[in-house]
């Protein structure tokens, strides 16, 4: 039974929004609505990580999201039964079934223990020092912009989010704590559609997108 975890705790604050992010209406919906509509068709249960005093979706399990977004996928993690487990940012809301589904029907490989929706790189990406010097140039051919779903065996997951407190705030992706641990991570292509809202025109380019 496959459980999805959306994480929606975070304030958004580069949107300049008044509220938290996954609240801010999107075509008419608050912008969390559009994942756990999709994840719900997935899933046979959906948990999402809230910011303290908001209410749950209808038809989800709602707890209350952490300080950092990995203590919000802890949280949902332990109200959750199900496995494997898809967790989801709710400023993805240009998720597809097909994708969540992709994700999930790969871990079904034994020999993996996360697969992670990703696009392939089109810009060339340089390493740059804090003066702006850049100290190289990496082979965009194997680079990939990791994105949401990321789909994990439970047990996997359980053990990669016992990190220590410095650990979990550095981690800006769950499937990095799981290969910090020596698991193993295929990507799933996904395409740029997928993007995270981030600033107001990012809002705007989702709000062309979505119908
Ligand atoms: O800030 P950013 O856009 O990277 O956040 C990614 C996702 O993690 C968002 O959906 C946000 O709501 C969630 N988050 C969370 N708890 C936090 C920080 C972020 O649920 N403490």
């Amino acid at each position: 039974m496959a459980v999805a975890l959306i994480v929606a705790a975070g304030r958004g604050e580069r949107l300049g929004s008044e509220g938290p992010k996954a609240f801010v209406a999107l075509r008419g919906r608050p912008m969390l609505e559009w994942s756990v509509e999709v994840l719900s068709a997935v899933c046979d249960q959906v948990v999402v990580a809230l910011p303290p005093g908001v209410h749950a979706p209808a038809g989800t399990i709602g707890v209350v999201g952490g300080a950092e977004r990995s203590h919000s996928v802890r949280n949902a993690l332990h109200a959750a039964s199900g496995d494997p487990v898809l967790v989801h940012d709710a400023a993805r809301p240009l998720l597809t079934a097909e994708l969540a589904q992709a994700c999930l029907d790969a871990l079904d490989a034994r020999d993996l223990d996360a697969a992670i929706a990703a696009a392939p790189v089109t810009d060339t990406i340089k390493e740059a020092g804090a003066d702006r010097v850049v100290a190289r140039t990496l082979d965009r051919s194997r680079l990939w912009a990791i994105q949401t779903p990321q789909a994990f065996r439970a047990a996997v997951l359980h053990r990669a989010l016992e990190a220590g407190a410095g650990v979990l705030a550095q981690a800006t992706d769950d499937a990095w704590l799981v290969e910090r641990a020596g698991g193993r991570v295929r990507v799933v292509e996904s395409s740029a559609a997928n993007f995270k809202v981030t600033t107001a025109h990012d809002l705007a380019v989702a709000e062309g997108l979505l119908c």
